[in-house]
């Protein structure tokens, strides 16, 4: 699905430092104490905790457990691998086409809130771009939790409006003949970009071409990296 722009109000990208910085944000949160500093966001989502926990509807410290979880065990070494496995074996391939979900879920990756997951293949001819407009709507069940950068306005609104402005900040040219296409990710599908095999790994294995999977590369925002840099 090839999206158009919300109408969420344009920011100026400040900063972007590729696959690790990629601070796509115009602010940072990191005030413990001081909530004056608090996106509304943010503060309406601590006082919901609170009035949750206080009425006694959540625990606190399961709350804590499935976030520790997601950033500890689960992460983008699984899309990582569905990637990888998808580049060696093309039953597989054709599965992931034909039912992304099913595909995902044979190799034990399953979302909590059960939404569809879709896959969609680089090529030539077309470079997929993910990014949900309205929130953050992320694939957790393969790649974790969403980089600051996903969650923040201006990666939000500028995706849609200038998709191959925002790549290049991510240091992605790509070629101008190849055609860019948007996904905006909803509560009920997410998008999970097969980024192309990169020249070079013929005879890899499934582990060494899962290495060069960087999470960037399965948002759309990277490629995958040339076997010589992985090494
Ligand atoms: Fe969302």
């Amino acid at each position: 699905m090839v999206v158009s722009n919300r109408g969420v109000p344009s920011y100026r990208c400040i900063n972007t430092q590729g696959e690790g910085g990629g601070t796509m944000t115009s602010h940072g949160h990191d005030h413990d104490g001081d909530h004056s500093h608090l996106t509304e966001t943010e503060a309406r989502v601590r006082a919901l905790e609170s009035l949750l926990s206080a009425k006694g509807y959540i625990d606190s410290a399961a709350v804590d457990r499935i976030i520790q979880t997601y950033e500890t065990k689960i992460g983008p070494r699984n899309g990582a691998h569905v990637v990888a496995k998808s580049w060696v074996e093309p039953e597989f391939e054709a599965w992931l086409r034909r039912d992304s979900s099913a595909a995902i879920h044979s190799l034990g990756y399953h979302s909590r809130q059960g939404e569809h997951i879709e896959a969609v293949f680089n090529s030539d001819e077309v470079h997929h771009l993910v990014v949900c407009t309205l929130c953050s709507c992320y694939p957790w069940s393969v790649l974790g939790l969403p980089p600051t950068w996903y969650k923040s306005p201006p990666f939000r609104s500028r995706a849609v409006i200038d998709p191959r402005g925002v790549l290049a900040e991510f240091g992605v040219t790509l070629d101008p003949a190849t055609r860019v296409e948007v996904h905006d990710s909803t509560a009920e599908i997410r998008y999970l970009v097969i980024p192309q095999r990169p020249a070079g790994t013929e005879g890899y294995s499934l582990e060494q071409l899962a290495d060069l999977v960087t999470r960037n590369a399965m948002i759309g925002t990277g490629l995958a990296r040339a076997p010589q840099v992985a090494s």
